[in-house]
């Protein structure tokens, strides 16, 4: 039997009793993990009070055989947030985040970098971030740690970049195309090259200086969800939510 101790952030929570949770956490060496905390809800505990989703804990478990539970012995909060089940659009988008780890992460499989951009993502909504930067900056780098972020700087058809301030994006075929080469499909719809441009500085790690405008906004989120929508064949609960929050805060 070996205890095992990682940094984790709860994604989903389940009573399984009266005094017990199930758990689905995401970590940065393992990917997502599922376990059961005996005894949570007591208010005695090892755990220090029940599980909450997006909390971010330090883990003692005992790894069990795939495909089973691991069993948690010890937990440790390390991280509060106090903004974000306050403000209901920060707690949409954290929530959306969270979501977006769940159904994109492998179980018991690391996504490098994806762990480190899931804390960030919350620590920026809870600290007053727009809502709009913290989120799209998540999605982007999330996207291409994944290895799922769409071409945004070149047509994806002649392979040169986009000069033209109109392009088009389609997920089905790879990004964007410039107005040129683009089919008369109604795969395609058309998106500025700004938005583009956005898209790919979000993905390497910068953040927008002053206040984005609203139709920056709109279009990156239709951008965004589009690339959601062609990995997954659906979209995500929150994903409702999350289009009002980026434009609320
Ligand atoms: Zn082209």
């Amino acid at each position: 039997m070996t205890f095992q101790r990682t940094p984790a952030v709860c994604l989903r929570k389940i009573d399984f009793s009266e005094t017990s949770q199930i758990l689905r956490f995401f970590t940065p060496g393992q990917g997502k993990i599922s376990c059961i905390a005996k005894g949570s809800k007591r208010k005695k505990s090892a755990f220090h009070g029940p599980f909450d989703i997006l909390g971010v804990y330090d883990l003692i478990r005992i790894e069990k055989r795939p495909g089973t539970l691991d069993l948690l012995t010890a937990a440790e909060r390390v991280k509060t947030f106090l903004r974000l089940p306050a403000e209901y659009p920060r707690f949409a988008a954290a929530c959306y985040a969270a979501e977006f780890t769940d159904e994109f992460a492998p179980d018991g499989q690391p996504v490098e970098g994806l762990f480190e951009r899931l804390v960030e993502a919350l620590v920026r909504l809870d600290a007053g971030v727009p809502v709009a930067d913290a989120i799209f900056s998540f999605e982007a780098r999330a996207l291409r740690a994944l290895g799922f972020l769409p071409r945004v700087r070149e047509c994806g058809v002649c392979r040169k970049a986009i000069t033209q301030p109109e392009a088009f994006f389609s997920p089905q075929d790879g990004g964007a195309a410039c107005s040129g080469c683009r089919t008369r499909d109604d795969r395609w719809f058309p998106v500025r090259r700004s938005t583009l441009e956005s898209i790919a500085r979000f993905g390497e790690g910068d953040m927008p200086r002053e206040a984005m405008k609203r139709p920056l906004v709109v279009e990156i989120r239709q951008v965004l969800d589009s690339c959601v929508r062609q990995q997954l064949e659906r979209e995500l609960k929150s994903a409702r939510f999350v289009r009002d929050a980026v434009l609320q805060v």
